[in-house]
């Protein structure tokens, strides 16, 4: 019987995590299974356990179910710990693995897809929901001289700033709290994007070198990349090499190897 795997959430069928595994596991030589499972919003427990009995190895947790994962985990690394968030799971004996990839992979995307080094840049961070809460640490420990939080709902921020201060410089507010300043990097980690809205955030924060991030993917620039542009923004960059890079982090803690993710980003890019 072949290793399988599986990526949960609700709503799933729109999910890449299937293209990108498969072609992970014919590029690593590695026989395995992965499915896209659609579970009930009040169901996730359930869904993970009938998977775990038939035999699942591990699974990606996406939308909206990472907190559950966080709770259902009976050990989390560290990452997912702080992160409070959990978007991969391992399954072995009894045991079952929470880790987060996301931050991991959102570090990789901009250093080694992007080439833009992190250490001493300043950033800001456009969120504080889960998939904020999940790239805080990551981006704290590549030493950035600053990271601002700006939420809509303003304490949101304050209160993941001041969870994360001790790992590195920050500061919070609302968006226009950070009108006087420009940002080596901005990314885009609300939710506005699925809506087609845009952050209401100062149009001042953008400077010419400004790397502007937007999770989100899609065919067309979204409404937060043409208003970077718009602003002086020479660099923009969308959210499907953190989608892969996460990916191959989740793929490495299953299977022992890090697939190779150019290919596998070029491939998405000319798809979508
Ligand atoms: P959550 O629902 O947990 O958080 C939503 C956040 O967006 C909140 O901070 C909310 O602010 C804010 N928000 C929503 N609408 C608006 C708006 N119109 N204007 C300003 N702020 C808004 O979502 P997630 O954190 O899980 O996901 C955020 C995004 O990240 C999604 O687009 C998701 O697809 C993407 N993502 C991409 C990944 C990748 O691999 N590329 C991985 C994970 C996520 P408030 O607190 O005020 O409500």
């Amino acid at each position: 019987m072949l290793d399988s795997y599986a990526v949960i959430g609700n709503p799933i069928s729109h999910s890449k995590s299937p293209l990108i595994h498969k072609n992970f596991a014919q590029q690593a030589e590695q026989s395995m299974q992965y499915d896209a499972l659609l579970a009930p919003l009040d169901g996730f427990e359930a869904t993970v356990e009938n998977f775990r009995q038939h035999g699942g190895k591990g699974m990606n947790v996406t939308v909206p179910f990472k907190l559950e994962a966080y709770r259902l985990a009976t050990r989390l690394t560290e990452r997912a710990t702080i992160a409070q968030a959990v978007n991969t799971l391992k399954f072995k004996n009894d045991e079952i693995l929470g880790d987060n990839t996301d931050g991991a992979g959102l570090v990789r995307d901009i250093e080694c897809n992007l080439g833009i080094p992190i250490a001493e840049k300043r950033i800001l961070l456009l969120g504080a929901g889960g998939a904020a809460r999940g790239v805080i640490l990551p981006l704290l420990q590549q030493n950035p001289s600053l990271l601002a939080i700006a939420n809509r709902t303003p304490a949101k921020a304050v209160a993941l700033q001041e969870q994360f201060n001790r790992y590195g410089n920050s500061i919070a507010g609302d968006f226009m709290h950070f009108s006087d300043a420009h940002f080596d990097i901005i990314i885009n980690a609300t939710s506005a994007s699925l809506h087609d809205a845009l952050p209401e955030i100062p149009a001042g924060v953008f400077a010419q070198a400004t790397l502007a991030y937007d999770m989100m993917y899609r065919q067309e620039p979204t409404r937060f990349l043409k208003f970077a542009q718009q602003n002086g923004t020479h660099q923009i960059a969308d959210g499907i090499g953190m989608l892969v890079e996460q990916a191959a982090e989740s793929f490495l803690l299953w299977r022992g190897i890090r697939p190779q993710t150019k290919p596998v980003i070029a491939m998405l890019k000319s798809q979508i």
